[in-house]
């Protein structure tokens, strides 16, 4: 069963072009220093890869999620883990934030420009104090006339050295004061727009990862920073659902990333086993070797059903909760045991940086804890079970 029809396929190869072009030559390079260079950006946005579903009138394509979807596999299957993350924060977990709930007057502002690659975009929900209990965000925003004051500080903040435009999820104290604490917990939250070069904005750190090493991540400080109150974005105390809305569509991202690069580190693995030799003949001939191919091609495709389907409700307007965090939860895990298996099957030389399964493996450790941990993904699927 195909799911993507002839545009999507063209569109698939203009992004493969691409990539194979312009991404994987500088990939180690990019590792190397730390970051991507900015240039790639209005790069990707004069081919038409940073507004996929956004509508003509701000520069977008107008396309469907299909699309998105063959952005993301193809840029995962690059071997590039950190160009896939930066543009899926760019198009998928930050700039919905703009699309969905800014008013038309922000959308025209900034969206041309943000689907151009002129700007480009970071979602600031995490915190130094935690990521998962996204209700105990601590940064407030405090009304002073026509703006907002903000005090408070973002951690791993993907982007968040090179963004122009960051979403920043912050508590504006419930006035009501109505309501159980656990109601005005959800209930303060609000997200804003805040341009980098709002006085009080500073990147505090650049953080030093595991992975993703060509993906700039860092730590925020926000100090009496005022954001004019029109960039508050959707409905004051809303913030909460606005951001949870936007994780089911960045848990979706990742569990097409994890499968094309799990795609990708097979198609690695296979072509690695197939031309060593041992014991007289190819390791691709020894019998355990093939069995474990086997299981993780088979481990493989129930993720991307199970991520195609999910993505096909997605599509059609529905909000399947439940499915996405089994999505988000079994590609995760999936993908720790296929970059485990496959650095095994190198031998030695599936340790060394100089193959690109050493990377992989590095790279897909966050899978499990980026975007919603495991555990709170099991506490979800719990949760929509009525457990
Ligand atoms: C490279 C990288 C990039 C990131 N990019 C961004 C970004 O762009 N924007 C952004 O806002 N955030 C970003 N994050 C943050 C990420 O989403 C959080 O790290 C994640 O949500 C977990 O939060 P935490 O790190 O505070 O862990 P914690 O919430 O402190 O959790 C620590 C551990 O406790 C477990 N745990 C917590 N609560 C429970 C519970 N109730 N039951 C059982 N176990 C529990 C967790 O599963 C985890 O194993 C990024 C993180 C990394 C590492």
């Amino acid at each position: 069963m195909n799911v993507f029809d002839e545009q999507h396929e063209m569109f698939r190869q203009a992004v493969r072009s691409f990539v194979q072009k312009e991404v994987e030559p500088h990939i180690e390079a990019w590792e190397q220093a730390g970051e991507i260079p900015k240039s790639i950006w209005p790069r990707m946005g004069a081919l038409g890869f940073l507004g996929v579903e956004y509508d003509e009138c701000y520069g977008g394509a107008g396309s469907d999620f299909l699309s998105t979807m063959v952005l993301c596999e193809e840029m995962a299957r690059s071997g590039c883990a950190s160009l896939a993350m930066a543009v899926g924060v760019h198009t998928d977990m930050a700039s919905p934030h703009l699309y969905w709930t800014g008013s038309d007057a922000l959308k025209e502002k900034y969206l041309p420009d943000i689907c151009s690659g002129r700007l480009l975009t970071a979602i600031a929900v995490t915190e130094p104090g935690g990521g998962s209990d996204v209700a105990a965000i601590r940064t407030r925003a405090v009304r002073d006339g026509a703006e907002f004051v903000l005090n408070g500080s973002k951690m791993f903040i993907t982007n968040g050295v090179l963004a122009d435009l960051y979403f920043v999820a912050a508590r504006i104290e419930d006035p009501s004061g109505k309501g159980t604490p656990s109601d005005r917990r959800h209930r303060g939250i609000s997200v804003f727009l805040v341009e980098r070069t709002t006085p009080g904005f500073s990147v505090s750190r650049k953080l030093d990862k595991m992975g993703m090493r060509a993906s700039d991540t860092a730590e925020l400080s926000f100090q009496d920073m005022r954001v004019p109150a029109e960039h508050l974005l959707g409905q004051e105390g809303k913030g909460f659902q606005q951001v949870m809305r936007v994780f089911q569509r960045e848990r979706l991202v990742a569990g097409l990333h994890a499968v094309a690069g799990c795609d990708r580190a097979m198609a690695d693995t296979v072509a690695y086993v197939r031309q060593r030799h041992a014991f007289g003949g190819p390791l691709s001939e020894k019998q355990v070797i093939r069995h474990k191919l086997a299981d993780l091609a088979t481990l493989i495709e129930a993720g991307r059903w199970l991520t195609y389907a999910t993505c096909l409700q997605f599509k059609d307007g529905g909000d399947p909760v439940k499915e996405i965090s089994m999505v988000k939860l079994f590609t995760a895990e999936m993908a720790q045991r296929v970059a485990y298996d496959c650095v095994q099957l190198h031998g030695g030389y599936g340790y060394m940086r100089e193959y690109p399964i050493e990377r992989f493996f590095r790279d897909i450790r966050l899978m499990t804890i980026g975007g919603g941990t495991s555990e709170i993904m099991k506490d979800i699927i719990a949760k929509q079970m009525a457990l």
